[in-house]
């Protein structure tokens, strides 16, 4: 967001800084909240940036009340929201409902959410595809950087 505004607390429509009540709802955009419920409340704000910004803060406080809204920022159709749900989720690693989360991220249909939980076993899997299994996590780095097999050299490939 480029002009300064202000967020509805209660239904994120944006505002013009300068607005008391939201234009949308009506709710007070006075309402002052804890840094943690801020967190929170910023994991769906309309700006990604911002939104995943919160996922890391609420990962790197450990607040716990992050598992559910993170669950469902995992659900969203913005692959960098879901990405940033996903690694913010593996620091509550243990916890009965964030592993189930986490299990759910590693059958992701996007691959950054993929990626997010699980950066090894995905570029293992594109090692695999080629034809060159990595059981060093070292060889990683090449594994990725090295070219696409050539096309109908052996068939197509899908
Ligand atoms: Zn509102």
């Amino acid at each position: 967001m480029t002009a300064p505004s202000r967020v509805c607390p209660a239904c994120y429509a944006i505002n013009p800084w300068v607005a008391d009540v939201c234009v949308r709802c009506g709710a007070s955009l006075e309402r002052a909240e804890a840094f943690d419920e801020r967190l929170l409340w910023a994991l769906d704000h309309p700006d990604t940036a911002t939104a995943e910004l919160a996922a890391r803060l609420l990962a790197a406080r450990r607040e716990r009340r992050a598992i559910e809204p993170l669950g469902q920022l995992l659900q969203s159709a913005d692959p960098y929201r879901a990405a940033a749900a996903a690694r913010a989720l593996l620091a509550f690693a243990g916890d009965p409902a964030a592993d189930v989360l986490i299990a759910e991220a590693r059958r992701h249909p996007s691959v950054m959410v993929r990626r997010a939980v699980d950066p090894g076993a995905e570029t293992a899997a594109r090692g695999a595809e080629r034809g060159l299994p990595v059981r060093d996590a070292r060889a990683a780095p090449m594994v990725a950087a090295a070219p696409e097999p050539r096309a109908g050299r052996r068939g197509a490939r899908r």
